[in-house]
């Protein structure tokens, strides 16, 4: 199945210059969604993946109907602030500032092999936050999964020597 129909690109939004690429057709198309999700249960099944991580807030919307799937948990990433008990936490470069994100310091067993998902990759800072939170924490990245990746941002360079997935990707 073609997913690239299901991507719309909003042009000058949500600043001029920028064509952003809006997952929300998919996702709000059963089919489309549930073909996306099928591939990303396949790559975690070969992966024997034992928990999902995803990064706030789309990461949660790929990432938990593919922990249902596979009868295993999800554990979000979330902004400084938002998480209830003890957490552990990374700072990092976001064009305008830095920004923080937090785990549960509990949420991530040593030794866990995890999947991390998103909606999607462009510089790739928010996926290395995420990576440096899960292996703090002592779990084994065994996957990646994002929906789409804008390759010409380069967010791979970051991501050397981890097992990705994209399924929708743009030159
Ligand atoms: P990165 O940290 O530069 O790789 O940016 C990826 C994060 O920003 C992801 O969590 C995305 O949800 C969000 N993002 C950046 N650009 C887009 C876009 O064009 N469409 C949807 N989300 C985007």
């Amino acid at each position: 199945m073609d997913l690239k129909p299901y991507i719309k690109i909003v042009p000058d939004w949500p600043k001029p210059g920028i064509k952003f690429k809006d997952i929300t057709p998919l996702m709000d198309n059963g089919e489309a969604f549930r073909y996306a999700t099928d591939q990303i249960v396949e790559y975690a099944k070969e992966r024997k993946i034992d928990l999902i991580v995803g990064p706030e807030a789309r990461g949660f919307i790929v990432g938990c109907p593919v922990a249902y799937a596979l009868g295993v948990g999800f554990a979000p990433v979330r902004k400084e602030g938002k998480l209830p008990r003890e957490t552990v936490k990374v700072t990092y470069g976001k064009e305008y500032g830095d920004d923080v994100l937090t785990i549960h310091k509990d949420a991530v067993k040593p030794g866990q092999r995890v999947l991390i998902t998103d909606d999607l990759l462009a510089t790739g800072g928010t996926i290395e936050a995420t990576i440096k939170l899960v292996e703090q924490l002592g779990g084994v990245v065994a996957g990646i999964a994002f929906l789409v990746e804008l390759s010409y941002l380069d967010g791979r360079s970051k991501l050397d020597g981890y097992d990705v997935l994209t399924l929708i990707p743009y030159e």
